[in-house]
Parts: structure tokens; sequence; C-alpha cells
């Protein structure tokens, strides 16, 4: 988050107002397993409530996702685009051949959480294409 980007509407002092930054934790419960997050929020310098900054939310989704996979050790969509960008013949009909067709794939790549067990799959692949 850059300084320029300080500055937004604050519902609470219904004016534009400067914002600090701040780190905080949530809990989060996904499939019956409680989680904590590290996040970031927006306060606002006037009234120290917090403020809803539209890029900010999108980062914190994005960093709770990364931050879910790694506690599961689930593999990364980073990961798997490197996985595929080898365009490595033999990685391709290891992974159909496991059960991974390119629909599936294409999800992954559009943010759905992969299972464990294809998330094992493709991590070993990974490996091995290294
Ligand atoms: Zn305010």
């Amino acid at each position: 988050m850059t300084k320029i980007n300080s500055i937004d509407f604050c519902t609470h002092c219904r004016k534009e107002t400067s914002y600090r930054i701040c780190k905080s934790k949530i809990q989060k419960e996904i499939k019956g397993k409680t989680y904590e997050f590290n996040i970031k929020t927006a306060i606002c310098d006037e009234c120290g409530n917090k403020m809803d900054i539209l890029g900010l939310l999108d980062e914190n989704i994005k960093s709770v996702d990364e931050q879910y996979r790694k506690i599961e050790g689930l593999v990364s969509i980073a990961d798997i685009k490197k996985l595929i960008n080898t365009k490595n013949i033999e990685t391709c009909s290891s992974l159909s051949e496991l059960g991974i067709d390119e629909k599936t794939i294409s999800r992954y790549l559009s943010g759905q959480m992969p299972s464990k067990e294809h998330s094992e799959i493709i991590k070993n692949l990974i490996q091995d294409s290294i």
C-alpha cells in the first residue's frame, strides 16, 4: 500500500479522510476448522473507525487464500501456473492420467481451492519437473 492511496471516503466522518493501514487478525471457519489469518485494516485518522477500502478487500481475500493454502499445504495458483507454463507434454498427460483434466486445472487457476489429493499430485509433478 503506497502513500498515494491513503485518502478515501470515511462513512463515519462522511468525508474524505486520510487513513493508516494496520495489521490485524481474523478468525475464519473453513470446513469446520477455525483458522487465524493476518489481514490489513484501514483505520481512519480522524475518527479511528475501520474503513472499507476497495483494493484492500481484494488484497485481503488473496492474502487469506494464500495463508490458507500454506497452512493446509495446498499448492498455490502461482505454482500451478508454473507447472502449466512448462508445457511439458509428459506433465500434461500425467495430469489427465491422474484424473486432473484441463477443465479442473482452469478452475484451479481461476481460484478454486484444489482438493488435498489433487494438490499433492500437482506438487509432486512440480518437483519432478524441476
Ligand atoms: Zn472517519
